[in-house]
């Protein structure tokens, strides 16, 4: 055998690829990043596409048969989308899983103050950030605000800013003229949260001549008149601010896409759009599930480690999940890093995913000594290479950078945990939870044909 079929060689896919497809393809992606900035934001626009799809609501009870496509939302803020398969369900599911929410910027709960002249909102950060990159950018304000009035609760939306007439919001950054002590310091304590206060206004009401906080007051006015609140109301609220800015293509041969929220949007767009686009019925019942709060820790009522999943196979599967676990496949779609030439130093360049070289396989993540992983066997990597292999998926292996330089986890784990075989794999991302993060348009068509073999196979 010659070096060529002896060596694994990583190289890019552009002579392996319908370009044209991959391009069209990541236009539907773009306008999917911008409507699905936030988490509800998000499973408004899949539920939008699924329904166009032909995905009818699930109710419990409800007789299934191979073919049927059907969707379950969680608490507006998590979606399961499923595609019945021939064989009975206990044979076990094709199971893609990727998180819909993205680092930002939360509002707390009471945000409102006024101080010299300018009115604020104090705010909490969410998700591993670093913090001098959202600052001085144009913010929108997404969300929902629960009204409680007269015994009742009634549910505003909010979204200012994602229009190009609309105002914007921003955190102030100091100039350079008076930073010298600022950046002297170590970069993790050059910008402190509670310094992180979103500039809201800065014109004072004509009305009550005694108020003191009249910028304040001119605030709530207008989020009284508009939709109804009061300042109360923002203990019942979700609102964040994510970044201002559109999707857009990256390079002169516009072969990627810089976009807020990638991670991990890249892997939900195609692991449920491959799922609408399957054309025959599958053998085995695919699924993909696209679940909130990975980015703190997959806890809580809409997270992976949440019961919702498990409810609902269980109604699928008419009682225990048992078999159905053990016999099925699951993706956990999610980002990796890009290797990238800029901060070599923390790359391993042979085993960290490169751009534009395909959907990417990561048999671990974790940190230090691989903890917080569920580090996938050799068999089940051994089936997934194959199912790519054999559709012509462009794919590429791919690891979290140098060991012991830091470290990181997926959902993956959590879906181990259930006795689910599972690997992670996903799309290369460079600026990875920055405001604007960077793809290539051909790994994401990659990931695309790839979940689309993987729930075929
Ligand atoms: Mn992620
Ligand atoms: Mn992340």
């Amino acid at each position: 055998m010659t070096s060529e079929e002896l060596f694994y060689d990583r190289k890019p896919a552009f002579d392996r690829i319908d370009e044209k497809a991959s391009n069209e393809y990541a236009e539907g992606y773009k306008k999917f990043l911008d409507e699905g900035k936030t988490e509800r934001d998000a499973v408004k626009a899949i539920l939008k596409m699924a329904d166009k799809a032909g995905f009818k609501a699930y109710e419990r009870g409800m007789e299934l048969k191979a073919g049927d496509r059907i969707y379950k939302v969680n608490r507006n803020k998590a979606i399961a989308l499923a595609v019945i398969g021939n064989k009975p369900i206990k044979d076990g599911i094709r199971l893609t899983a990727a998180h819909l929410d993205a680092p930002r910027i939360d509002i707390r709960t009471v945000p409102l103050y006024e101080q010299d002249g300018m009115a604020f909102f104090k705010t909490h950060y969410y998700g591993g950030i670093k913090k001098y990159q959202w600052l001085a950018i144009p913010l929108e304000l997404r969300g929902v605000v629960c009204v409680c009035k007269d015994g009742k609760t009634q549910t505003v939306e909010i979204n200012i800013g994602a229009n190009e007439n609309d105002p914007k919001f921003v955190i102030t950054d100091l100039l350079p003229h008076l930073a010298s002590k600022q950046m002297q310091q170590k970069m993790v304590d050059g910008i402190k949260a509670e310094g992180m206060n979103i500039l809201i206004a800065s014109k004072p009401s004509d009305d009550e001549k005694d108020c003191k906080d009249k910028i304040k007051l001119a605030v709530i006015k207008h989020l009284n008149e508009k939709y109804g609140m009061r300042e109360i109301d923002f203990l019942s609220a979700e609102l964040s601010c994510v970044p201002a800015f559109n999707a857009c293509d990256v390079g002169f041969d516009r072969s990627m896409v810089g976009a807020y929220g990638h991670d991990d949007r890249v892997c939900s767009y195609p692991a449920a759009t491959a799922l609408m686009d399957l054309n025959e019925t599958p053998d085995y019942t695919s699924v993909c599930l696209l679940v909130d709060k990975e980015e703190i820790g997959s806890e809580g009522v809409t997270g992976m480690q949440s019961k919702f999943f498990d409810a609902l196979m269980e109604d699928l599967c008419g009682g225990l999940t048992g078999e159905c676990y053990e016999n099925s496949i699951c993706l956990s779609t999610d980002v990796c890093n890009a290797y990238d030439p800029n901060y070599a130093d923390v790359s391993e360049p042979r085993n960290d995913a490169r751009l534009n070289c395909g959907f990417a396989l990561m048999k671990y993540s974790g940190a230090r000594g691989k903890s917080g992983t569920s580090d996938a066997s050799a068999e089940v990597m051994a089936t997934v290479r194959n199912i790519m292999e054999c559709a012509g998926v462009p794919w590429q292996t791919a690891q979290l950078g140098r060991v012991d330089q830091g470290g990181g986890g997926t959902v993956a784990m959590y879906l181990a945990n259930r006795n689910i075989d599972t690997i992670d794999a996903g799309v290369p991302v460079l600026s990875m939870h920055a405001p604007f993060e960077v793809i290539s348009k051909i790994d994401l068509y990659s990931a695309y044909l790839g979940m689309g073999a993987f729930y075929k196979s």
